[in-house]
């Protein structure tokens, strides 16, 4: 796992070189997966609003719920709301990184095991013919042709 894989998710295995219409095809049969999972689906929900409790406690907080809004009148008000809302959303752009990588990237990994690619669908790592155990995570039960 790199930096990256932290700030957007890492679709497929990085050896795998797909075309865009393959990762269409893949992208729409995980969607199709994902939608059939209701665990999936409120796993991602939770995952992606789970920003907003901060986000709503900061805005009662400082009155803009139930309350007359406070700090508005100076610029360093002003620049506490501005960072409040930049804070915000990089909070949701990695709530919505970890609700891709724990609820969708599964569904992606089974797409391309149907796809005839093995890869683990625990981690995502690429596997020989042979596997019978992922040797990234140690998965018993990587993803099947
Ligand atoms: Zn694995």
């Amino acid at each position: 796992m790199n930096v990256l894989s932290s700030w957007w998710p890492q679709w497929f295995p990085p050896d795998l070189r797909l075309p865009l219409r393959e990762q269409l095809a893949v992208h729409w049969r995980a969607n199709v997966l994902m939608l059939r999972s209701p665990a999936a689906i409120l796993g991602f929900c939770g995952w992606s609003l789970l920003p907003l409790v901060p986000l709503l406690g900061a805005a009662w907080a400082a009155g803009w719920i139930g309350g007359e809004p406070r700090g508005l009148g100076s610029p360093w008000g002003l620049a506490t709301y501005g960072a409040a809302i930049v804070a915000y959303l990089l909070l949701q752009h990695l709530a919505f990184v970890k609700a891709i990588d724990r609820t969708y990237l599964p569904h992606v990994r089974r797409a391309l095991c149907d796809r005839g690619l093995r890869v683990c669908l625990r981690c995502g790592h690429r596997l020989g013919p042979a596997a019978v155990r992922c040797p990234e995570c140690g998965a018993a039960e990587p993803g099947e042709p």
